[in-house]
């Protein structure tokens, strides 16, 4: 008996030392992103200011308010005017200079919150995350309670799939009552919307869309290949994601035209539905494909360490065996991209509301960075850049109500904004490197959002990274 009473006393030690080390290291991650704390950041304490000689690209129409004022008021667009007198409000003299909303990536996958400082660094003032964890549900809360400098966050719930998609760590539902389950735990738990993936058959997916109906929760659909691709075409549904899905679902991998423009035209009658193309994504796997370095390289240490050791490693790995197998791989995804660009033209010719998704945080797809080259490639599709700047402002505002408060600049707006050295409607390379984030109302200089990126590069976080997705596994099944 002795010794079965000290094997037990042995283990209970050791898993106490276990969790003790868990938390010091939870602790520590914590502390190296104090530098996000809205208490640590003196110059964020004002949200009222006053901006003058500002031209204002709105984004509600399509034109420039040339030589204006605009008062942000406890981080609200309070009025636009020629002239505006108020008594000791801090005045920003804007001249020459032009004011746009804030970004949104409506589709992005964040680790950490290192990540953060590098949306806001970019210029992106909001982002929806597609794959929810706990962690995120913290992060929504410090935000809300303005504990932290961090773009406006939404968040799915963890990835709804059926019984037999062997993937990622999915929630692999088995009966319509267990989807519908889910549907009210996740509302319940404040994730504000919900993800469908690959696997869902079709009696799950029905439970899941009867189920948000009720529960008023909007559906973000990933396609699941086991229902028709025109199943997507739901009023529940405010969000189609991936390019890449039409052409490896009802496509079948052929990049047929005549097919394609079946598809197009049911997405364009399904008018609750906005379209999120995540072309970056996509086009790294070329990237990837022609640089044997790209996991050396500067840019990819912006990456979760976890990721990049696991996620972006294994891409890597996987297509350049591929390549050794046959070399002309390289030129049939370069071929689909080209065929992507295609369908978004097509997309937009057809009127389907397009929302700017780039999937950042997985692979070498770089959180925030990322953004400029999803925009690039809508403009390279053929959208004019007025249109290419709605994609990724009152497009994305639009597609979910509780988005509604931002994505333009007009009065009662949240004051998420940007000021740029040049005009981004001659040329979208003006929305790089922000002179100056509004973020409710907060200003963000170009040197505070520099130190964000510093401090996200290299970062050190590979076990707290691990031990929140491992959280993730235990407490979301
Ligand atoms: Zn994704």
């Amino acid at each position: 008996m002795k010794i079965v009473k000290r094997i037990f006393k042995f283990i209970a030690i050791v898993i106490g030392l276990l969790l003790t080390f868990i938390v010091i290291i939870l602790m520590i991650d914590s502390q190296n992103t104090n530098y996000l704390k809205v208490k640590n950041n003196q110059s964020t304490t004002n949200n009222s200011f006053l901006i003058s000689n500002v031209n204002i690209i709105p984004m509600h129409q399509d034109t420039i308010l040339i030589d204006k004022m605009v008062y942000l008021k406890d981080g609200i667009i309070q009025s636009i005017a020629d002239n505006i007198e108020i008594e000791g409000v801090e005045i920003i003299d804007a001249k020459n200079k032009y004011l746009t909303p804030g970004l949104i990536d409506m589709h992005v996958h964040v680790w950490d919150r290192y990540e953060l400082g590098l949306y806001l660094s970019n210029g992106v003032t909001a982002i929806r995350n597609l794959w929810g964890m706990p962690m995120h549900l913290r992060i929504k809360e410090d935000i809300n309670n303005d504990d932290i400098i961090a773009p406006m966050f939404f968040t799915t719930g963890p990835k709804l799939t059926g019984p037999e998609f062997i993937g990622d760590d999915n929630l692999n539902l088995v009966s319509p009552d267990e989807a519908r389950e889910k549907v009210i735990s996740y509302k319940n738990r404040g994730y504000d919307f919900i993800k469908t993936y690959y696997g869902l058959t079709e009696d799950l997916f029905d439970a899941v869309v009867e189920q948000a109906k009720i529960s008023d929760m909007d559906i973000v659909a990933h396609p699941s290949q086991k229902v028709p691709y025109s199943y997507h075409y739901n009023p529940q549904i405010h969000s189609i994601e991936h390019t890449e899905e039409i052409i490896q679902q009802p496509l079948n991998y052929k990049l047929d035209t005549l097919k394609l423009n079946e598809i197009i035209e049911g997405l364009s009658k399904s008018k609750h539905s906005s379209f999120s193309p995540t072309l970056t994504v996509y086009h790294n796997i070329y990237e990837m494909l022609i640089d044997d370095h790209i996991l050396a390289s500067e840019q990819l240490q912006l990456m979760n360490p976890l990721i990049k050791k696991v996620d972006s490693k294994a891409q890597f790995d996987r297509w350049h065996t591929t390549k050794l197998r046959d070399s002309s791989i390289v030129k049939t995804i370069k071929n689909q991209h080209n065929f992507h660009l295609k369908i978004i033209k097509k997309l937009h010719e057809a009127g389907v509301t397009i929302i700017c998704g780039t999937d950042a945080g997985i692979g070498v797809t770089i959180p925030g960075h990322s953004i400029h080259q999803e925009l690039e490639f809508y403009k390279e599709a053929g959208l004019s850049n007025y249109e290419v700047l709605k994609t990724a402002t009152v497009n994305a505002s639009k597609t979910h109500t509780i988005m509604n408060n931002m994505g333009t600049v007009e009065v009662g707006k949240s004051a998420n904004l940007m000021l740029l050295n040049n005009n981004p409607l001659l040329d979208l390379s003006a929305l790089q490197n922000p002179a100056t984030v509004f973020i409710k109302g907060r200003k963000l200089n170009r040197e505070t959002l520099d130190n964000f990126e510093k401090q996200a590069k290299h970062r050190k976080n590979l076990i707290a990274s691990a031990v929140r997705y491992i959280e993730n596994l235990v407490f979301e099944k």
